[in-house]
């Protein structure tokens, strides 16, 4: 271990305790007190960071993490105060899972040689191995078939002191663009037959659970005993998409215009804040930075800001970023460099060093959306978020 670095950060990351707060409150409202929310933290939990974040999640009340991996299960292990599962969804290496049996976390299985590897390390170990049935419904990507249901059943039989059927499960394959409504439609039958076939074989899983945060907002049939939210819980709509649907279907309209009400129940946890470095004006006819892609056409108040591609902001927005400063948006010129950027604040004149530069989130009534941020980017909120560098530092606050 380094020392940890005292003093103030190039730039640094900050989560709302109380929009996180507010966004599982509206999960818990809308699941209803009988279905339980797994939080869903693969990727540093979606770039927020472990150590910040799961101390957060536990606050809340959170008890049930899913993860993709092995590593990922067990970074969170260690950070863990409280009680909590542990579910992994995709990838475990065969010579741990005698530490997945002996630490009780929970995992997908999704292939016959899995379930028997499973099933025989818990039976020498003398610990039951905690079991979710991952099977196909149409997205094509892990799961059983379920023709393979006497085959899985008749594993388990010959096992039964050894495991805890924890789930039966699937995932969709999009379920936040009406573009897949026919496809989702179709996976929730199948689940339901799978379901149903099951439970006359003789399985009795603790949960059936099969939605991720744009299911769970958009098709209620999926919610089910356990929802599996992750975007959501950090303060994003799935896609645009999303949100419209919720809007409309919350029935709440405009008195006056019969519009639906465009209220966003859900508040961005996290926000990216940087500070000017230094200013000076230039001169009209001046170019300004690397190159020749911006010429000053008049004379122009601009400011260093110590953020460049190396942390995380990318130089494909060069000339096209955003950011705010003084209370008011304002433009990136010219080329992102390595380490540095220069912003224009011609209108904001007042403007000095060690002032705040936000990249991401608010400053009075202005906002920079991580889409807006991603759109310019072409990427989706999902890909803009772990992609945040995780050497930039996660403080959590209070409001
Ligand atoms: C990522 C993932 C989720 C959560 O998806 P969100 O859209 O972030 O809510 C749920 N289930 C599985 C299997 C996943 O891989």
């Amino acid at each position: 271990m380094t020392n940890p670095y005292p003093f103030e950060a190039t730039s640094r990351i900050e989560l709302s305790t109380s929009a996180f707060q507010s966004n599982y409150r509206f999960i818990k409202e809308l699941v209803g007190s009988k279905t339980m929310v797994s939080a869903v933290v693969k990727g540093n939990a979606y770039g927020h960071s472990y150590d910040a974040f799961i101390p957060m999640a536990e606050d809340v009340g959170i008890r049930h993490f899913s993860v993709f991996s092995l590593e990922e299960a067990w970074q969170i292990k260690q950070l863990l105060k409280t009680p909590s599962d542990i579910m992994i969804m995709g990838s475990v290496p065969d010579n741990a899972l005698e530490w997945v049996v002996q630490n009780d976390i929970e995992v997908f299985v999704f292939e016959p040689e899995r379930l028997k590897a499973m099933l025989s390390v818990a039976h020498t170990t003398g610990r039951k191995a905690r079991i979710h049935l991952e099977f196909e419904t149409g997205m094509n990507r892990t799961g059983f078939d379920p023709e393979s249901l006497p085959d899985i059943v008749s594993m388990l039989t010959e096992y039964n002191d050894d495991y805890i059927l924890e789930g039966v499960c699937t995932h969709y394959a999009g379920a936040e663009s009406s573009s897949n409504f026919l496809r989702v439609r179709k996976q929730i039958q199948n689940f339901k037959q799978i379901a149903k076939s099951s439970a006359m074989m003789g399985l009795k899983p603790v949960k059936y659970h099969t939605a991720c945060s744009a299911a769970a907002l958009t098709y209620p049939a999926t919610r089910m005993d356990m929802v599996r939210i992750g975007i959501a819980l950090y303060g994003y709509w799935p896609t645009p998409e999303t949100f419209m649907h919720h809007s409309i279907s919350s029935r709440k309209h405009d008195t006056d215009s019969k519009e639906p009400v465009l209220e966003d129940p859900l508040r961005r946890v996290l926000s990216w804040k940087s500070h000017v470095m230094s200013t000076k004006t230039v001169r009209a006819g001046e170019f300004i930075g690397y190159g020749t892609s911006y010429l000053a056409g008049v004379s122009t108040k601009i400011a260093a800001v110590p953020i460049g591609y190396a942390y995380g902001f990318s130089r494909n927005l060069s000339n096209l970023g955003r950011v705010i400063v003084g209370g008011k948006r304002t433009s990136v010129i010219g080329v992102v460099n390595m380490n540095m950027m220069l912003i224009d604040i011609t209108e904001t004149p007042q403007v000095k060093r060690g002032d705040e530069v936000v990249l991401i989130g608010k400053q009075g009534d202005q906002e920079i959306s991580v889409a807006s941020f991603s759109e310019m980017t072409q990427r989706v909120n999902y890909e803009t978020l772990v992609r945040l560098p995780q050497n930039i530092p996660r403080v959590r606050i209070d409001q």
